[in-house]
């Protein structure tokens, strides 16, 4: 049986370990992230971005809808019509009516066009003529030619320093349904931009509006997503650009993409009153956070696994060592067995070969040991071989290799040893056990012991080897005992 610990156990034993802490580790740590992301990615996508959506709309509406129905209002009364169709006599009646409007429903602006005399009148009185070559009057003649009874456009006011200001254009019509002018209110967006600008600055969201066309209408002071500004189109927003492909008009939705690496949520919402969407865009930034998390925790989960393997793996050869030391020892003698034996002669034999050098094996067997036993019991005969076999080890040098053969026999192997030497030496330790006495239990035991010699020669098995030294001790026995015997 080899005694060298067994690599390839060991190795799939670490495997094992590796395989089952890793595992577990990295089910647990992607679970958890994932249980996290969704949660946050939940809580992102079906509360906060829709709740920001509902607060801009429900502000979107107290500016926008009223000043649509106000707007429509103007067009249908019948004081602006018949002052038109009167031959717009009084100035004076126009623009008291327009401020007794604006002043009431608290408008920004309110105004009229004249399709007859191209006469821009409002609150303070006339402003201007319009002209078709005029791109600051590009509006009126648009409004003219549309089929809606009005459209909404976002521009700056000529009136009111050039602020930005959400216009509702209504047309006007005769009682024949024949178009007169245009009219309506001007609100400043002040109030919704102040909202799109704190919702960003605050929750890192983007809010704007979008058309039907796919351009931006309506961002905060600083802009819309990506640095995009009102009128360009989200085509040429980065992530954004496949998206109106996605929006069948008119469809509100959640929406995920990507730009530059970073994770977007996005929450559409359709305002039919305007024709725009309301975009809430927001960055996770709390993804890439947990994201960071589960890198921490893999990199700490390698590293315990790491300590843990090394530990097992240490202690495993530790016992290996232990193990193979107890099993290579006989306990008696604190002598290496006959296991331990095999392995220490087979790297003797192979110095013994590889350097040429004279090599003696010696077996000694106590003489009559059975009558220790009998005489002064087991434990007496023990005492005996352990005190022989320390007697033995001190008397030897520490390159020679002593073994407890079995029972009461020894063998020894003398490296760099010739016959010679050998004997003189197996001599030297059969006069020493004679002389020795050992004190047990008060009284003096004395053993004698009968040595077998025989000298290694090139190119033979250590059975061989042991057989002939065998033969040699017998032949002492036979002699008489209590004496070296020689191989011949
Ligand atoms: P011989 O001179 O022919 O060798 O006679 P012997 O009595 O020594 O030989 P034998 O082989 O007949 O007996 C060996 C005895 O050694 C028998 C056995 O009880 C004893 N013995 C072997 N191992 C141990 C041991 O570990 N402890 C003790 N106390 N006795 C042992
Ligand atoms: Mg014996
Ligand atoms: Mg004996």
């Amino acid at each position: 049986m080899s005694l060298r610990p067994k690599r390839h156990t060991q190795t799939s034993l670490v495997l094992l370990l590796l395989f089952l802490l890793g595992s577990g580790f990295l089910t647990t740590s992607l679970l958890s992230y994932y249980a996290s992301r969704d949660s946050i990615r939940d809580s992102i996508i079906n509360t906060e971005l829709p709740l920001t959506s509902d607060t801009v709309y429900s502000e979107i509406q107290k500016d926008l809808v009223r000043p649509i129905l106000i707007s429509s209002m103007m067009a249908r009364d019948t004081f602006l019509r018949d002052w038109v169709l009167a031959g717009e006599q009084d100035n004076g009646q126009m623009t008291r009516y327009l401020r007794e409007v604006q002043e009431h429903y608290g408008a920004f602006t309110s105004f009229f066009v004249s399709d007859k005399t191209s006469t821009y009148y409002q609150a303070k009185g006339v402003l201007k003529q319009v002209k078709p070559d005029e791109p600051r009057d590009v509006w009126y003649y648009r409004v003219r030619g549309l089929d809606e009874p009005y459209e909404i456009n976002v521009d700056v006011d000529l009136a009111n320093a050039d602020r930005l200001t959400i216009f509702i254009n209504y047309k006007v019509q005769d009682y024949d349904g024949s178009f007169i002018g245009a009219t309506g209110v001007g609100l400043a967006v002040d109030a919704v931009v102040k909202l799109i600008d704190e919702y960003q600055a605050r929750y890192e969201r983007s809010v704007y509006f979008v058309d039907t066309t796919g351009r931006i209408t309506l961002t905060g002071a600083q802009g819309g997503p990506m640095g995009a500004k009102v009128g360009d189109s989200l085509a040429d927003v980065p992530g954004l650009d496949g998206l109106m492909e996605k929006l069948p008009t008119p469809q509100s939705g959640q929406f995920e993409y990507r730009e530059q690496g970073r994770e977007h949520f996005l929450n559409v919402r359709y305002i039919p009153e305007l024709e725009w969407y309301l975009f809430v865009d927001k960055q996770d930034k709390a993804l890439a956070g947990i994201r960071q998390g589960l890198y921490i925790n893999l990199l700490l989960c390698l590293l315990v696994t790491a300590i843990v393997l090394t530990l097992v793996s240490l202690v495993i050869r530790r016992y290996q060592q232990r193990i193979a030391a107890l099993a290579t020892t006989d306990s008696l003698t604190e002598l290496p067995n006959r296991r331990g034996f095999d392995i220490l002669a087979e790297q003797a034999l192979q110095e013994a070969q590889r350097d040429s050098s004279p090599l003696c094996a010696v077996l000694l067997d106590l003489d009559n040991f059975k009558l220790i036993n009998d005489q002064h019991g087991h434990l007496a005969g023990d005492q005996v071989l352990h005190d022989f076999a320390q007697q033995l080890r001190g008397t030897l040098r520490q390159s020679d290799i002593l073994c407890r053969w079995g029972g009461e026999e020894f063998i020894l192997l003398l490296k760099n040893t010739d016959r010679q030497a050998a004997h003189d030496l197996a001599e030297k330790l059969r006069q020493q056990c004679a002389e020795q006495r050992y004190e047990i239990e008060g009284q003096r035991l004395q053993v004698t012991v009968s040595l077998g010699l025989s000298q290694w020669q090139a190119g033979e098995s250590l059975h061989t080897l042991l057989g002939r030294t065998d033969r040699a001790l017998y032949r002492a026995k036979q002699a008489g005992r209590d004496r070296v015997c020689i191989d011949n």
